[in-house]
């Protein structure tokens, strides 16, 4: 990263890391973006071959490698990337922030010229005074004018940037929150959201539910049908799931053929209920291949609840709802347990 980057210059680099770390769902922080911005301006050739290998490899590039990338490559060459990465989005607001305030300015100034004007005009009768009145108000629009075409014509530019920004930035935080297959939430919006719903519920005093649910004998699915068939039903087992919960709800994909729902204000029989809803939904469902319109059978699933009990951990939280979905596969597959007895609630369903 370089000062003598444009702001063109420096804002299509930023797009284009942007959009690098979007493809590869790399977390969007100082480090990672010194990284990506690094690599996309093409000045640390050393980086840049260390990057194409792994990419031609498809080699996964991992938080991890990405934060080793930065201590190998970026660090090392320039201790204050990360300041310039932050000046350089300063510099791109400061400037917006400038020009709009300026526009406001002028704009605000040109109305108190008017109406002064104006006012004198209510006060007087006189034709000499009112040419003159005129004269003034015909130069403060020139004025207003040929100064705000200039500042007008920067503002957009520099506000279409932002946006195109602002845009990228949106997509990379979906994309990073988001499991490409099946287009719900991944396991780490899920456990944000957990994070987020705990805390409220624990300052509110209000009931907190987790749902666990796995695809049972879902190898089967996969030796039978083969890979495809065994995606395409992760894939409308999460739109099913999805279906069936609220707004508040968040559903995730929390492994391969397991899902999680996070229900706030949801109770303990609440969410079995919900569960039961679900199961049964899933029981009557016969699946066919869209392709060949070859039975698949039905699909069930075995599911896990469980209530939170604050200020307990989430990793705490999740064991319980695993347990009780383990549980679940213990007795038979294809039901709902909830809390054990010795845990203070009944067994579910
Ligand atoms: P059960 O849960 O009822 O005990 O049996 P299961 O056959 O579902 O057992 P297990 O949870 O051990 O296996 C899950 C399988 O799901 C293993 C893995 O190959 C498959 N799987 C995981 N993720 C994906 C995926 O994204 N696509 C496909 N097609 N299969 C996946
Ligand atoms: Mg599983
Ligand atoms: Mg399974």
């Amino acid at each position: 990263m370089n000062y003598s980057d444009s702001l063109h210059q420096s804002s299509e680099y930023l797009r284009m890391a942007l959009r690098h770390m979007g493809k590869l769902s790399v977390p969007v922080d100082p480090i990672n973006y010194a990284v990506w911005y690094e690599y996309v301006s093409g000045r640390n050739q050393d980086l840049k071959k260390v990057i194409e290998d792994f990419l031609q490899n498809s080699r996964p590039i991992t938080d991890e490698v990405n934060k080793d990338l930065y201590n190998s490559y970026v660090a090392e060459e320039d201790q204050s990337v990360i300041e310039r990465v932050r000046t350089e989005f300063k510099r791109i607001i400061a400037d917006m922030l400038k020009h709009l305030s300026r526009t406001g300015g002028e704009i605000s100034r040109y109305g108190e010229a008017l109406a002064g004007l104006s006012d004198r005009l209510a006060e007087t009768i006189d034709p000499a005074v009112i040419r003159q009145i005129v004269e003034s108000i015909r130069s403060e629009t020139r004025t207003m004018e040929s100064s705000s075409e200039g500042l007008r014509g920067r503002l957009e530019a520099t506000s279409r940037e932002i946006e195109v920004l602002r845009k990228d930035l949106e997509r990379v935080r979906r994309e990073a929150t988001t499991d490409a297959l099946t287009g719900v939430a991944n396991r780490r919006a899920f456990d944000e959201r957990l994070a987020q719903a705990m805390d409220k519920a624990g300052a509110e005093g209000t009931p907190l539910s987790l749902v666990l649910m796995d695809i049972d004998l879902f190898k089967r699915v996969n030796d039978r049908h083969g890979h495809l068939v065994g995606d395409k039903v992760i894939r409308t087992t999460a739109q099913m799931i999805k279906n069936e919960v609220k707004g508040k709800d968040l559903v995730a994909r929390f492994g391969g053929e397991e899902f999680a729902a996070v229900l706030p204000e949801t109770s303990h029989k609440g969410a079995l209920a919900l569960a039961e809803q679900i199961r049964a939904r899933f029981e009557a469902k016969q699946w066919r291949r869209k392709d060949t319109g070859e039975y698949v059978g039905v699909i069930t699933l075995s599911i896990g609840v469980a209530t939170y009990r604050p200020p307990e951990e989430a990793a705490e939280f999740i064991d319980r709802a695993d347990r009780a979905l383990y549980r679940a596969k213990e007795s038979g597959r294809n039901r709902v347990c909830g809390e054990t007895a010795e845990g203070g609630k009944a067994e579910g369903a």
